[in-house]
């Protein structure tokens, strides 16, 4: 758009680095500085190891950034950091995406402003545990204040309570009196392991204005940048309020589907019914259709548990209980799903780990990130650590040891039986069981029954992700098959990703690891 010509990201979090990457992809002409206070995070955005490990995001970040080298036609598809030799072609441009600590030069030379910072749940004060702690919007907005030039466009990228774009309006009224600000409300929808291609291709883009003439030609300009690779059809343009509301209810909804299938679990586990039948014959139906019907450990991460507390927040703020109880429920067997699955394993064992050493394939909340941020895992960690195990080990392709601890030590106060791994097979040695927590593509489950080894040509040939026929499981998968399932290791990284831990040594042969029943 011939009106912005530098944007400002702040935040170069998860969400606001791959936003930028993808934006600077699609608008040449136009300069995008991602901005933070946290330098380290800046340091490994301009390095060769970013921050983040997201498929297809490496590509697109060296040839923003570094001006060049070369781009795979469908490198956001593919589950690897290095185009394939054959079918990348070597293209040049001027660098676009930038990574700075610069807030003044950033802020201030900047035509449109996203905000992309953290918005977790509040741990103390009023609305403690539901209502969002907006310390870190508040604190952008702050800077905005200080520093933006007149007529700067304002983009909510944050995912934040409804009414947040009057909060940020008020403070720059406040701060700037009588300065002209426009504040958009445009969440985000992408989700972890799968953003960049989210972001190529998303279902939709929401645009919330004001709805005033100086509203709508702010939401155009930004309309306008993502018409480079959006089709203006999926592009929406509502209200504020109805756009920061939608993002709520999107995870909100998402969220509520895991739940509903995990409480059928607990059922079929029950009865002698199985819940990925159940899942099939349900999901066949148009109506209902098959996406996040997997049962599993639940789900974690930083964005559905926190956004359902902000609805529930909003609905009790609203006086509206029920609404607000129908809502925390999602939540509520979220915790119990995992409880559940940690107590299975423990009955497994007479309730007893004395000397027993437990390995968790995989620390982070879902498959192909590197995100640790409210793992289940931790919390199965917890309740398995009551039992006195002798170890508890973990290993995850892309998680750093740093990160998984900060996570551990955030629910678990003595860490000393926690031990990290960066071999898979050192993880597994000598280990009493062997928990899938994640459905990452280099685990994958076998069935027990002969086999207990992948040899070299069946890991080199074929598929990469987990294939039907060895029947894979969501984390933690907890149906009536569960203990007839082992863990069967694939090398499946070793020359794809750079930054991969997953160098495996050869063929994989792990010995089947028996279930105490
Ligand atoms: P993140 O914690 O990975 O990144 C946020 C970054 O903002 C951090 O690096 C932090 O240092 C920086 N920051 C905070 N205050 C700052 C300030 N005043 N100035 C400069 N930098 C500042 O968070 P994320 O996962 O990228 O999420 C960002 C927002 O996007 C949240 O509101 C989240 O709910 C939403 N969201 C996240 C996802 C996801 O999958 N992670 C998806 C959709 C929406």
């Amino acid at each position: 758009p011939s009106d912005v010509r530098k944007i400002c990201v702040i935040g170069a979090g998860y969400v606001g680095g791959p936003t930028a990457a993808v934006i600077a992809l699609h608008n040449p002409k136009v300069g995008v500085e991602v901005l933070d206070r946290d330098h380290r995070r800046i340091e490994r955005w301009n390095s060769a190891h970013l921050p983040i490990h997201e498929p297809g995001l490496n590509e697109i970040v060296r040839l923003t950034r570094d001006g060049a080298i070369f781009s795979a036609s469908s490198e956001s598809e593919r589950d690897s950091d290095r185009p394939d030799n054959s079918s990348h072609h070597v293209s040049r441009r001027g660098p676009n995406l930038f990574f700075t600590c610069d807030t003044q030069v950033s802020i201030s030379t900047a035509d449109m402003i996203f905000l992309a910072v953290n918005t977790p749940t509040k741990t103390s004060g009023v609305g403690a545990g539901r209502a969002t702690n907006m310390r870190a919007l508040d604190g952008a907005v702050k800077d905005v204040a200080l520093y933006a030039k007149p007529g700067t466009i304002i983009v909510e990228k944050s995912t934040v309570p409804c009414g947040t774009a009057q909060r940020i309006r008020n403070m720059l009224d406040a701060l700037r009196p009588g300065v002209p600000f426009e504040v958009l409300s445009n969440p985000e929808f992408l989700s972890e392991g799968t953003a960049v291609k989210n972001l190529m291709s998303p279902d939709r883009v929401i645009i919330g204005s004001s709805g005033t003439s100086a509203g709508k030609l702010a939401a155009d300009a930004l309309a306008s940048l993502y018409a480079g690779w959006i089709p203006s059809s999926q592009i929406l343009q509502v209200n504020a309020w109805s756009s920061e509301l939608s993002k709520l209810v999107a995870n909100a909804m998402l969220a509520q589907r895991i739940s509903s299938i995990n409480s059928i679990s607990a059922i079929c586990e029950a009865t002698g019914a199985d819940v990925e039948e159940v899942a099939r014959s349900i999901g066949l139906d148009s109506r209902i259709g098959p996406q996040f019907l997997k049962a599993g450990l639940g789900f974690g991460g930083s964005c559905f548990r926190k956004d359902i507390a902000s609805l529930t927040y909003l609905a009790e703020s609203l006086g509206l209980e029920e609404v607000a109880h129908y809502w925390s429920q999602v939540n509520a067997i979220n915790i119990m799903q995992r409880d559940r699955f940690a107590r299975k394993v423990l009955r497994r064992f007479n309730e007893n780990l004395s000397g027993k050493k437990i390995t968790l394939m995989g620390f982070a909340f879902k498959r192909n990130t590197s995100d640790a941020r409210e793992s289940p895992a931790a919390d199965v960690i917890s309740t398995l650590l009551d039992e006195q195990p002798n170890e508890i080990a973990i290993f995850d392709p892309y998680c750093v040891e740093e990160e998984m601890m900060q996570e551990i030590k955030a629910v678990i106060a003595e860490t000393s039986f926690i031990q990290i791994y960066t071999d898979p097979y050192e993880a597994c040695k000598d280990s009493n069981a062997i928990l899938v927590m994640t459905d990452c593509d280099q685990f994958r489950n076998a069935p027990l029954r002969g086999v207990h080894s992948i040899t070299t040509s069946e890991a080199d040939s074929s598929s990469i992700g987990p294939s039907p026929d060895l029947r894979p499981q969501q984390a933690g998968y907890l149906g009536n098959d569960f203990a007839k399932y082992m863990l069967a290791l694939q090398p499946s990284c070793v020359d794809n990703c750079p930054d991969c831990r997953w160098k495996a040594r050869g063929p994989v042969s792990i010995e089947p690891v028996e279930w105490a029943r």
